[in-house]
This record gives structure tokens, C-alpha cells and sequence, in this order.
């Protein structure tokens, strides 16, 4: 018998007006809060904390200057995400809570199945036990493992290098065939390429805790002399300068294509990826940080980081033409910013 689901069968989504929000505390959920506290939405953060800190929710109440509600609550516990369900009308998730380190997934590859796998399936079964129609899923461009850049959303998703890569691509997995399950239910699947930079306020950034993995996290620290030098992981893969090309995006730009997914996204499944379409190698980062922020850099070529690939930017067309969306922020912008909430904080 097939599971029971309450969403309304072949409703139009709608334009839903309060989210439940998980790991809204954390770097892309909090800016996305941001964007939707000012775009009119209501919210409902669920968060544990488990990589972020109360201070950005504060910092979300006072750039919007609007309240939320918040459950310090791990969603992978279903009578806990049961409550939030019955105590509140959500009209829509977006799902950002999970674990999201490479390294730490392949140590500990079980905490990631778990946490990122049973999060998203108790959410999912949430949403039609109380008829929500509308789910927009945080995933990654790594799930297009070894395909070849420009990543086209139509590509087969190849085995991704690391655990957290298959968490993304078994919970899309899960996603779609809860939407073919259940036919009032829509969800959106967002891509992210590299996302980078702050709220412009400089209140609300990316706080890794302990030494960051990423790029642009560790060059503002080396920036601000907490790190000694930057170390660019090879500078021999086949790219124009031989260090690794991304596609960063601004944090700001991300977190509004999260509005458009939940306005302007068809019924049922829909895929789209968030990027800027262009390419940034390790140096050009670098550099173009330096002219932003008049501060140097000082790095040293170190061998290449075990998994990563040469080459990884988006074909952003897809997101323009059905979501009506693009970025409009430039490296500038991220480094900028980036820069200017790394200076104010202080923990
Ligand atoms: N990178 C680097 N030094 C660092 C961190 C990252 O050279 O300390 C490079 C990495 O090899 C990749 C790019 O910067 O080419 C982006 O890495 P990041 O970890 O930010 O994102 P990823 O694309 O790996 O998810």
C-alpha cells in the first residue's frame, strides 16, 4: 500500500509564506534566512548547533530587524521534528542541516549516512504526513563526480569521491521518488557549486570552527595573520595557471536563488544548479582578494589535496530560464565581504 501522503494531488505549490528552515544557523541557511525574513516570508530554524552558533541567529534578527522561531532541535529526530510540524503551519522546507566536511566523511562514513540520509527522511515523511507541498534540498556539484565541466543538470550523476558526495546524491535519490510516490508533493533540488562571502552587513559570514577546509575561509584567515601562510593545493592540474578551478558564488546571490526555487519552481521534481557559470583558479582567488582588500596573502605551492578535481564551474543557464534567476555579485564582491566579516569577528 502506498505510504500516505496529505499533500493536495496535482496543487500548485503556491507561494508559501512560512518555512521551516533547517541548520538555519549555519553559513548558507542563515544568509538564506536573511533573504527571506526581507523578502516578507516567515521562518521556523531548526538547528543543533552541531557547526554553528546562536550568535548567527542574533545576527539574522538584527539585519532583517524581524523575529523567527527557532527550535534548538536535531532533525533527524522524528517526534521532535513531529512537534515543530503540529506547533507551527510550515509551508515549505528548505533542508540545509548535514554534515558537509569531505575529509571528516571518509573517517567517519556511518555519522554521515546517518545524519544526512535519516535527516532528509524524516523530513520528507514529515511534509506529507501534514500535506506540505513544497521541499527544496540543499545539495552539491560534487554529485556530478567525473563528468565534464560545464556541469549540465541532465548529466548521469557519477559515484561521487567521498561519503559525503553520496549522501547528497542518495537523498536526491530519495527525494525523487518521494515526489513520484506522492503527487502533490514538489521538491526542488539545488546544486551548489563553491559558495563564498558574507552578508554585506559584516554581522553574519562563514565561522568554521577550528582550521578551515576551504579556500576562501583560510585565505581570510591567513589575511588576518591568525594562519601563516595559505597553501595552494598544486599548481600542475591542466588549467590555465595549474592550480584548481572553481565556480565560487556569493553567499547573498545562493541564498536568494533559494526564493526563487521556492516561487518560481514547477511541480514535482525539479534540479537546478547555483552558480555563476564561470571559473576562478586558487591564484586568481588570491589575487583578486589581495586587490579587493589591499592585504597580502603570503602562500606557498603544497601537493595536490587527495580527491579533488582539476576543473568544476556550473552551466548556470537552466536556473535563468525557469527560475528567473542569476548571480549578480562579483569575485570582488565575495572577497570584499568576505573579508570585512572575517575583521569584525571575534571568536
Ligand atoms: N584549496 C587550496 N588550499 C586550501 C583550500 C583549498 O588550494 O587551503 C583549493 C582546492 O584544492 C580547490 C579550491 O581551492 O581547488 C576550492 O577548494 P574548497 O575546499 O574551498 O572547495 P571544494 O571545491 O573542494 O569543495
Amino acid at each position: 500500500m502506498a505510504e500516505a501522503c496529505k499533500c493536495a494531488p496535482g496543487s500548485a505549490p503556491g507561494r508559501p509564506e512560512n518555512i521551516l528552515v533547517t541548520g538555519g544557523a549555519g553559513f548558507i541557511g542563515s544568509h538564506t534566512c536573511v533573504a527571506l525574513l526581507s523578502t516578507g516570508y516567515s521562518v521556523v530554524i531548526a538547528d543543533n548547533f552541531s557547526n554553528s552558533s546562536p550568535s548567527a541567529l542574533d545576527a539574522v534578527r538584527r539585519i532583517t530587524g524581524r523575529d523567527l522561531v527557532f527550535y534548538e532541535t536535531d532533525v533527524t529526530d522524528a517526534s521532535a521534528v513531529r512537534r515543530i510540524f503540529s506547533e507551527n503551519r510550515i509551508d515549505g522546507v528548505i533542508h540545509f542541516a548535514g554534515y558537509k566536511a569531505v575529509g571528516e566523511s571518509v573517517e567517519k562514513p556511518l555519522s554521515y549516512y546517518r545524519n544526512n540520509l535519516l535527516s532528509t527522511i524524516v523530513l520528507a515523511g514529515a511534509c506529507v504526513e501534514h500535506g506540505v507541498p513544497r521541499f527544496v534540498f540543499s545539495s552539491s556539484a560534487t554529485v556530478y563526480g567525473d563528468n565534464k565541466p560545464p556541469f549540465v543538470e541532465s548529466m548521469p550523476l557519477l559515484p561521487a569521491a567521498n561519503p559525503y558526495g553520496e549522501t547528497k546524491a542518495v537523498c536526491e535519490k530519495i527525494l525523487a521518488d518521494t515526489v513520484r510516490s506522492c503527487s502533490g508533493f514538489s521538491a526542488s533540488l539545488l546544486r551548489y557549486f563553491n559558495p563564498v562571502g558574507a552578508h554585506e552587513s559584516g554581522l553574519l559570514g562563514e565561522a568554521p570552527n577550528g582550521i578551515p577546509n576551504n579556500l576562501m575561509p583560510y585565505i581570510t584567515r591567513v589575511a588576518k595573520g591568525e594562519l601563516k601562510e595559505l597553501s595552494i593545493f598544486g599548481n600542475d592540474y591542466d588549467t590555465p595557471d595549474g592550480t584548481g578551478v572553481r565556480d565560487y558564488i556569493h553567499v547573498m546571490d545562493l541564498a536568494e536563488g533559494h526564493i526563487a526555487a521556492l516561487r518560481n519552481a514547477p511541480c514535482g521534481l525539479s534540479v537546478y544548479n547555483l552558480g555563476t557559470g564561470k571559473g576562478t583558479s586558487v591564484l586568481q582567488l588570491v589575487t583578486a582578494f589581495e586587490r579587493a582588500t589591499g592585504v597580502s596573502v603570503p602562500r606557498r605551492i603544497a601537493a595536490r589535496r587527495p580527491g579533488d578535481i582539476a576543473v568544476c564551474y556550473a552551466d548556470a543557464g537552466k536556473a535563468e530560464r525557469e527560475l528567473g534567476w542569476k548571480t549578480h555579485r562579483t569575485i570582488e564582491d565575495m572577497c570584499r565581504d568576505s573579508w570585512r566579516f572575517e575583521k569584525n569577528r571575534c571568536v
